[in-house]
């Protein structure tokens, strides 16, 4: 692990006249020196490099892919408005550079383009398939290399794939289901009810149910928040009941109070 110059232990004290009588050059401590410092070495380091974050958006056109995310990173990210002509299932890479006070992220959204249009339903799995395999194999053809260089690399495998289901509030599609079934073991997979301000308390309730209890007879594997770690632990299980998790997006603001947020406004009120 990489020592910051800062805090090199130095040999001074009583050898030190007899250092500089020998030309040994000899540094001077300026800041403490101790295993403790190793957390905030990691913290510093990766600030200054970053973080990166991929993200897989799976679901039909006009589901509320780009407004989810434009809604959860509170940005207004470009993006053109994609068809419901396209002849093959398609992935749509975006690289953003996000910062939050001093934290650098590089955001890479994954969209998929014409999903769910065609009649074919295995070509329309196959592509987000092989993108996701293609990821994992150049990132293991860099790991084989003799000299590798991780440091500039650009890590594209996927850390989470969101998988947007139409809220019909009656089950999951052929297409959803064979689709999960073949991401769900190669990607932190979450299910998420699109445009869950559609749709009744009542029945979204039914309806996570229904979904929850089809991918499990499907025998479909989502991603589980971890328990093992006592001090998430009670958060991450609640979490995990939640699963899929019913999502509103929007891209306007509006006023509630004396204060504007995002929201969607509906002539019985506000969605926040
Ligand atoms: P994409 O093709 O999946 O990226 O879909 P868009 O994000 O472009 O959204 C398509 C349309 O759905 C737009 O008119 C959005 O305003 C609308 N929309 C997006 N999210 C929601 C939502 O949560 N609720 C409702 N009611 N409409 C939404």
């Amino acid at each position: 692990m990489a020592v910051k110059p800062m805090c090199m232990p130095t040999q001074i004290s009583d050898d030190e006249d007899t250092q500089k009588e020998d030309n040994i050059r000899c540094l001077t401590m300026i800041g403490h020196f101790g295993f403790e410092c190793l957390p905030h070495q990691l913290v510093d380091r990766s600030i200054q490099q970053g973080f990166s974050f991929n993200i897989l958006c799976v679901g039909e056109t006009g589901i509320g892919k780009s407004t989810l995310i434009n809604t959860l990173f509170n940005t207004n990210l470009k993006d053109k408005k994609s068809s419901h002509f396209y002849p093959n299932v398609e992935l749509k890479i975006q690289t953003y550079d996000l910062q939050e006070s001093n934290v650098q992220l590089k955001l890479s959204v994954v969209k998929t383009v014409g999903y769910g249009d065609q009649i074919n339903k295995e070509a329309s799995y196959q592509p987000i398939v092989d993108y996701i395999d293609a990821q994992f194999e150049t990132y293991l053809q860099e790991e084989l290399k003799i000299k590798r260089s991780f440091v500039d690399y650009h890590d594209s495998r996927i850390h989470v794939c969101l998988y947007f289901i139409s809220p019909t509030g009656h089950s999951l599609k052929s297409l959803d289901l064979l689709m999960m079934k073949n991401i769900g073991s190669k990607v932190n997979l979450i299910p998420l009810i699109a445009k869950a301000d559609t749709i009744s308390k009542t029945d979204l309730q039914k309806f996570k149910c229904k979904i929850m209890s089809e991918l499990v007879s499907n025998d479909i594997q989502i991603y589980q928040f971890p328990t093992d770690d006592e001090t998430s632990a009670q958060v991450n299980s609640s979490m995990n009941e939640h699963l899929p998790f019913a999502v509103a997006g929007s891209m306007d603001e509006v006023k509630v109070g004396k204060r504007m947020v995002r929201g969607r406004q509906y002539p019985w009120g506000v969605l926040q």
